[in-house]
């Protein structure tokens, strides 16, 4: 079976200090934990930054801050940078993270509702952000929230804005977006394309589901306190704690771990 890519997300735009003592929020913090479960495993970071408040924000410092500091220690560590947003931030902001010329950038080809808000990614942003990722040679990570984003993503194909492999990540089990459940993933896997690459994200308590079916169906997985802030209930996880389980049961079930140069070679990095 080929190699399994796990993704670490360490912290996202929700979780901080009062929620949880685990989740890093300064580039000190976002690097050392994306470099403990680089150690444990995962060949890509999925960064978001944090202002000092702890508030998510999209400024170019901090990211190139936690981008530097990861390469600095493990040089050979793929990051990918999130373009995601509160909604009505337009191109200046949530662009500003492709400044730093990381390998990998998340690109959301669609709206739906988050939580507490509208998650808004109209067409032209859309564009604008696969445009600006194709000028930089950034890899974009096609972030799915719901099935409605997927025909988007293949038009960016089809008008020559991003590049195959196509690179999917299933973001399941958020409330007022897709379920996480193995006939959504079937029916997601049925629309795109064969030679696609996919990964699978769960959100809360569906992230221990999502990670056995990413294992078992050949897809790669993403874990970390973005997503989910247990390891089981009542017990709030570490990073790495999440990444150390993903390669035992990668490991029960026969899959190797990709080395962050085998992630580059299936994702088709260069
Ligand atoms: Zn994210």
């Amino acid at each position: 079976m080929n190699k399994l890519i796990i993704t670490v997300a360490p912290v996202g735009s929700v979780p901080n200090k009062k929620i949880t003592p685990h989740v890093p929020v300064t580039p000190e913090e976002i690097s050392s934990d994306a470099l403990e479960c680089y150690k444990a495993g995962a060949a890509v970071a999925h960064v978001h930054a944090r202002d000092e408040n702890q508030k998510s924000t999209h400024d170019v410092e901090l990211f190139q801050e936690i981008h530097d500091r990861i390469k600095e220690k493990a040089p050979d560590m793929i990051v990918q940078i999130s373009t995601g947003g509160r909604a009505g931030l337009d191109f200046d902001s949530r662009g500003k993270g492709l400044f730093v010329n990381p390998e990998m950038a998340s690109l959301s080809t669609g709206s739906c509702n988050f939580p507490k808000m509208v998650y808004s990614n109209p067409p032209d942003l859309v564009n604008k952000l696969a445009e600006e990722m194709k000028k930089r040679n950034i890899k974009p990570e096609l972030e799915i929230f719901d099935t409605s984003m997927i025909l988007p993503a293949l038009e960016l194909y089809k008008n020559d804005l991003i590049k195959k492999p196509l690179y999917f990540n299933f973001v399941m089990g958020l409330k007022g977006a897709q379920l996480a459940t193995a006939s959504q993933l079937t029916h997601l896997l049925s629309m795109i394309p064969d030679d696609a690459i996919w990964n699978i994200s769960g959100v809360g308590r569906a992230q221990l589901l999502t990670t056995y079916l990413g294992i078992a169906l050949g897809g790669h997985v993403r874990v970390g306190l973005e997503d989910n802030i247990y390891y089981k209930k009542g017990q709030l996880a570490k990073n790495v704690e999440l990444v150390e389980r993903v390669v035992r049961l990668a490991k029960e079930f026969g899959r190797e771990i990709a080395t962050p140069d085998e992630a580059r070679e299936i994702l088709g990095l260069k």
